[in-house]
């Protein structure tokens, strides 16, 4: 019987892979709180932002699908402005929009966001629970900030703003690796980066004063002075008001451990007095173009509009993805993306053979679970148990493709119904939708009128729940090269191809 593996999953703040223990497992806590960094919306995001919310989603339906847990999603939508640079200099990002959209900062927040929602639909990736924005928890940023004053982490920098002291913070940059006290005296000799007022190379803006005299299009009025906030003040903010002052989970871009996430620790734990402020954080790698870097200059900075126009389905972006474990770097070509889109259609011509007898349609309940899954098909455990340990090694989805494209090199109908049933009911948003989506679904006018009448007449049969006719009929349907699926609302025939 198959035995569930303990989850492990690379933790940056050890800089090793460990079980995974909850916060729940020792009644800490109800649920399995994540939190994922959003990219801040001021431009249409390109693949490699993707890559990021593609990450989260995995991480969110492996906890909740295959290891059962309870989950609790966040997702933080990034609508106020920050600056370009890391360092707290530079231009808004978002007033940086506005211009180059001959837009408001609001305006542009509210358009990039609407183009991420629609794309992350077409993706298959479903809403986290909560997607709070950050224009609509200032109050609880200043609240912040004012904590961390009285606590006396803070110091002013007179027509600038408030800053984090971060020589008050023992163990601040942490999370950068064992060598981080080294780093940071190698940081602060040599980088040659604008210190502004600040007293340390490391120290970070809680709350910038509007110093212009031009009216921004994003500013608040605090207790300090109109201003706006630093941009990491907002994550610990919407964190800690949805998931707790302590939580498991910490997910985002590698690019975010040095400054952003390394902020979020110290202004957290400084505030809050619990440590760690979260048990485990995971990054994911950059995704490289053609082996270098994405940039714009390189006009190499592709969005899921440039794959569509080349004839690519954002579900090829999807099986791609799964290539490469997420905390290992990833290379986007076109070629390994044609690959992706070719493997991706062998799968689903295979998943589409096997379809489910009408007594098996009709078996209520379904296999829900794991456990359900090899009761009902026991031949297919060892197929299960290596999905199983595939993606609880650090959510290792090269090693899933292989034991999947393995697998179904000649599959026994009992793989075939695994892999169905994981598809359609169980890990439906978790793998390829192979099942749900339609990349070989052919037009109603390419399908012969005949076959037509036979799947019509499966439907009618099905509705009066004569299911050995509607049996009879797919079996015909399938000779003749075609496949019957059922809709919410009627039925849908394919090519077998
Ligand atoms: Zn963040």
């Amino acid at each position: 019987m198959l035995k569930p593996k303990t989850l492990q999953v690379y933790n940056t703040l050890s800089h090793q892979k460990e079980d995974f223990v909850p916060l729940l497992a020792d009644g800490k806590a109800d649920v399995v709180g994540m939190y994922s960094c959003w990219p801040t919306a001021y431009w249409s995001p390109s693949i490699g932002n993707y890559r990021a919310s593609r990450t989260a989603d995995l991480l969110r339906n492996t906890l909740t699908h295959l290891c059962g847990y309870p989950v609790k999603s966040v997702m933080n939508i990034t609508d106020v402005g920050h600056l370009t640079s890391d360092g707290d200099t530079g231009e808004d990002k978002l007033e940086k929009g506005a211009k180059r959209d001959w837009i408001t900062a609001r305006e542009v927040a509210k358009k990039y966001e609407a183009e991420f929602f629609d794309w992350l639909e077409k993706l298959h990736i479903e809403k986290f629970d909560v997607m709070p924005k950050a224009t609509e928890h200032i109050q609880q940023q200043i609240e912040l900030v004012k904590t961390l004053e009285e606590k006396g982490y803070t110091y002013e920098i007179p027509g600038d703003g408030i800053y984090m002291d971060t020589s008050k913070v023992d163990d601040y940059g942490k999370l950068m690796g064992p060598n981080y006290k080294k780093r940071l005296e190698h940081l602060n000799a040599g980088e040659r980066i604008e210190m502004g007022g600040k007293k340390h190379l490391t120290d970070f803006a809680l709350w910038k004063f509007n110093m212009t005299g031009k009216k921004r299009d994003m500013e608040r009025n605090s207790p300090r002075g109109i201003g706006f906030p630093g941009w990491h003040i907002e994550c610990s903010a919407m964190s800690s008001q949805y998931l707790w002052k302590q939580f498991d989970i910490h997910h985002g871009g590698v690019d975010h451990i040095t400054v952003h996430h390394s902020a979020e620790i110290a202004q957290s734990e400084c505030a809050f007095g619990e440590k760690p402020r979260v048990k485990y954080w995971l990054h994911n790698e950059f995704l490289q173009v053609d082996g270098g870097k994405m940039s714009k200059s390189l006009g190499n900075v592709y969005t899921l509009r440039d794959l569509e126009e080349k004839g690519f389905s954002p579900l090829d972006l999807r099986y791609f993805y799964f290539m490469a474990q997420y905390s290992n770097p990833q290379n986007f070509t076109w070629e390994a993306l044609t690959q992706a889109k070719s493997t991706r259609a062998n799968l689903q011509k295979k998943i589409a053979k096997f379809q489910p007898t009408e007594a098996e349609h009709s078996q209520k309940p379904l296999p829900a679970t794991f456990a359900e899954l090899i009761a009902t098909y026991p031949a297919a455990e060892n197929f299960l148990t290596q999905i199983d340990e595939a993606m609880k090694d650090n959510f290792n989805t090269p090693k899933l493709l292989s034991v999947v494209n393995n697998t179904l090199i000649s599959p026994t109908k009992e793989e075939l119904a695994v892999l169905y049933r994981l598809e359609e009911r169980i890990l439906k948003v978790w793998l390829f939708d192979l099942v749900n989506s339609s990349a070989t679904e052919t037009s109603p006018s390419e399908v012969p009128a005949e076959i037509l009448a036979l799947a019509q007449q499966r439907f009618q049969a099905k509705q009066e729940k004569n299911y050995t006719l509607a049996d009879e009929l797919r079996t015909q349907i399938q000779e003749a090269g075609y496949s019957v699926k059922d809709t919410a609302t009627g039925f849908t025939v394919e090519t077998l191809l």
